[in-house]
């Protein structure tokens, strides 16, 4: 068993999901001394089994109503393209890019017509109504067809390039065993002083001193909350329950508009063998959440026969997942309007609300932790032959089961 002394640093972020990773590069990339812990696979939670759009607003303006949210993911498309690009800060070139533009239709109905209306005013990436010729194959059956430039990533890729390149300073823990915490003597609740480790296969311990602790973990921050003597009521859950289909099918990455809503959003992905998924959330995922797969598999097939007209699903394979998205709590309990970062002591807790919000997050909470403390000690030590977490399978890859429908 090796005991390091403790090591001081400016931040310990727990969670390497999507906030957590893009929060640690900066962090690290700024000069300050800072690790990640991660008690299971990177990302696993929401950033895996995510849509992957960068979205640019244009489906929260949908009800002609121009949220806040509408407002903070304006500008999101134009960073996103440059970092993916290789152009900016962090460089996500190595993030494999599923399409470069989205598709908005709407079906022939009088319902769907509705909404599309005020609002592209507001938005940076303004949708670009298609002649019939560019409508893609699989909505020939479309009353309207919109390009919204909005990319899709791989959010595997995207967690394992900005994993690989802090790797040393990403650790897995036990968080239900191997974590232990003590408050600062005389301190408010919340004021962390440090941070034990234990490796239960080694004995092995680590210990830091950080100056704040920032909670990055997705629905973990309630019960890293609660060990922490922090109120639980800050985060609400709200789950959904996504469909996947295998098969012949042709690329088709966008949302179906009924009013205010977004009826599917399908978007595409190919499999480690090369076979195409179209993974289905939007209004489905929510209507899924009390179903058992079956009813959600024949739900998702009825909603796509009748807003994607122009695709056989005859022969394709279903399967479906489960996925609660944790946010701050809202009085309505319905999706915060924005990314949220808070401070306790010198706990920040903080969840990006959306994928293409992480950059704004870490912006907040860099702002809160100030500049970077004097480093103490030789940054790595004590931690060389720690274990290093592994990216979360993409859904499709872990499912166990694969349905046909008759
Ligand atoms: C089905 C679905 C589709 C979505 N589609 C989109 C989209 O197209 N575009 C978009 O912008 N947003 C989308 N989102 C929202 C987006 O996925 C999330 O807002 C974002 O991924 C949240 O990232 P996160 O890092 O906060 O959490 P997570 O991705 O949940 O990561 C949390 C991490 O913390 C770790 N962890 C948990 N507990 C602990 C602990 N105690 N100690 C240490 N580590 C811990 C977990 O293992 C995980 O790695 C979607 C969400 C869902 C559910």
């Amino acid at each position: 068993m090796t005991l390091s002394g403790p090591t001081k640093l400016d931040a310990v972020v727990f969670g390497g999901g999507a906030a957590g990773l893009w929060l640690l590069d900066e962090l690290r990339r700024k000069g300050y001394q800072a690790v990640l812990l991660e008690s299971g696979a990177l990302g696993s939670g929401q950033t895996i089994g995510s849509q992957g759009i960068i979205h640019g607003g244009m489906k929260y303006s949908l009800s002609g109503l121009v949220d806040a949210s509408a407002k903070a993911i304006r500008l999101m498309p134009e960073l996103w393209r440059r970092c993916l690009a290789g152009e900016g800060q962090p460089d996500l070139s190595d993030t494999r890019i599923r399409a470069q533009t989205c598709h908005l239709w709407r079906t022939k109905t009088l319902r769907s017509r509705l909404g599309l209306s005020g609002a592209k005013a507001v938005l940076r990436v303004a949708p670009v109504k298609l002649p019939k010729t560019e409508w893609p194959d699989a909505l020939r059956g479309a009353g309207d067809v919109l390009r919204l430039d909005e990319q899709v990533i791989d959010p595997a890729s995207f967690l394992q390039g900005l994993a690989q390149r802090h790797r040393e300073f990403i650790l897995q823990i036990d968080a239900a065993k191997g974590l232990d915490f003590s408050h600062r003597a005389g301190g408010p609740a919340g004021v962390v002083e440090t941070v034990y480790l234990r490796r239960a296969d080694s004995g092995q311990r680590l210990t830091f001193r950080p100056r704040f602790l920032v909670l990055t973990a997705g629905k973990g921050n309630g019960e890293l909350r609660e060990k922490l003597g922090l109120s639980a009521g800050t985060m609400q859950m709200r789950p959904l329950h996504m469909a996947a289909v295998r098969g012949n099918l042709p690329e088709l990455n966008g949302h179906c508009a009924d009013g205010a809503h977004t009826r599917v959003t399908v978007t595409t992905a190919d499999d480690a063998q090369g076979r195409r998924i179209w993974q289905v959330g939007g209004q489905v995922s929510e209507d899924g959440v009390a179903m058992e797969p079956m009813d959600l598999i024949r739900h998702a097939r009825k909603e796509l026969e009748e807003t994607v007209t122009g695709v056989d699903l005859g022969s394709v394979e279903w399967m479906t997942y489960h996925v609660v998205r944790a946010e701050v709590a809202t009085p309505t309990g319905k999706r915060p309007e924005r990314e949220f970062a808070g401070c306790e002591g010198n706990v920040i807790t903080a969840w990006p609300t959306k994928l293409v919000l992480a950059p704004v997050l870490a912006g907040r909470v860099m702002e809160m932790l100030g500049p970077p403390g004097k480093a103490e000690q030789g940054e790595t030590t004590g931690w060389a032959d720690w274990p290093h977490p592994k990216v979360a399978k993409l859904p499709w890859e872990a499912a166990e089961q694969w349905y046909k429908l008759p």
